[in-house]
């Protein structure tokens, strides 16, 4: 009578339709079985949540069993209880969009040990989370510029999709500044001041303590004895334009920071042929922790997105149509981690 396994992850209803709510005089579980078992409902009500009358923030979540009948109301042959009171939390945001599941997934973070989450949020609609265990997914990316673009288009793309699963998202945010300098320990430069610096570009507005920063983009000339702080793409285009390779190479391209159990050996990288002969600082410690899904930029990619296990890489300048198509192949590494009803 009744599908679902009320241990499943990341219960969440697909349809608004599919929540009623409804107030009760009291949550004993026996008496909510008994409240709504052969009480009319609508067609399309699946899931109730019980709110307590003297208590609205007071809430347990039923399930109606539906005998498969077309009228627009019918008797529920069965209810259980899936959640009882002690067991749910009520999260009142009016910026959660209670049919996305990463926002219901939010406000479940701020509930911990709550089994069931229900969430009164835009257009004061009303949904649930039951067994809230996001998939998480680790930003990898570089500044500045500042924010990670990257980041922010992740965050944009889960708030305005219903079809992708719950998400969490942890910033993995590398300065550029911090590897030069880290470089610079590591090989202190001859004359004592800094050396200049070369960037991809002046757009990214990379202010660096004392040094001169030159751009990349403009082509300045002639080539100075400057550091080049940038991904491979920059370096092929140094040479090409210079006929040479820079006196010396920061890469910070975030392929070098992720893993390298998802990275290194999997034969699927396009750039096999290594650097130039500039010295190349070695990668910084931090990378995204075993087992998370990681999705990252590298600037060698033109379009589309290159899959790697656990890891999917969108270009540098990539669309947030490219972001999302990423998400959907990172989230499809965790087949049966939603539950939609
Ligand atoms: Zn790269």
């Amino acid at each position: 009578m009744f599908e679902l396994d009320p241990a499943a992850p990341n219960v969440t209803a697909s349809r608004y339709r599919q929540v009623s709510v409804a107030a009760v005089d009291s949550l004993d579980p026996a008496s909510l079985t008994a409240h709504f078992t052969g009480r009319e409902a609508y067609v399309r009500t699946r899931f109730v949540v019980a709110r307590r009358r003297d208590r609205p923030e007071r809430v347990a979540l039923v399930e109606l069993a539906r005998d498969g009948s077309a009228d627009l109301f019918s008797p529920a042959p069965a209810a259980r209880v899936l959640a009882g009171a002690e067991e749910c939390a009520y999260v009142r945001d009016d910026r959660a969009d209670p049919g996305i599941a990463s926002h219901l997934a939010a406000a479940a973070q701020r509930c911990p040990g709550a089994r069931c989450v229900v969430v009164e949020g835009r257009y004061s609609h009303i949904s649930f989370i039951l067994n809230p265990d996001p998939i998480e997914v680790t930003v990898v990316d570089v500044v500045p510029p500042a924010p990670s673009k990257l980041a922010d288009q992740v965050r944009r793309v889960l708030d305005s999709t219903e079809e992708l699963p719950p998400v969490t998202v942890t910033e993995q945010i590398i300065d550029s500044r911090d590897l030069l300098a880290e470089a610079r320990r590591r090989s202190p430069e001859p004359g004592g001041g800094p050396q200049p610096v070369l960037v991809p570009c002046r757009g990214g507005g990379v202010d660096i303590d004392g040094a001169a920063v030159s751009y990349l983009d403009e082509r300045p000339e002639p080539a100075g004895p400057w550091t080049l702080l940038g991904c491979e793409r920059s370096r092929r285009i140094h040479d090409w334009f210079y006929g040479a390779a820079p006196a010396g190479v920061v890469d910070w391209c975030p392929r070098r920071f992720v893993g390298p159990g998802i990275l290194a050996g999997d034969g699927a990288s396009p750039d096999a042929s290594g650097p130039s002969g500039a010295p190349v600082a070695p990668a910084a410690p931090g990378a995204a922790a075993p087992g998370a899904l990681v999705l990252s930029r590298c600037c060698l990619l033109e379009e589309g997105v290159e899959r790697h296990p656990g890891a999917v890489w969108v270009p540098w300048g990539a669309t947030l149509g490219e972001v999302r198509q990423a998400l959907e192949l990172l989230v499809g590494e965790r087949a049966g981690a939603w539950t939609r009803t």
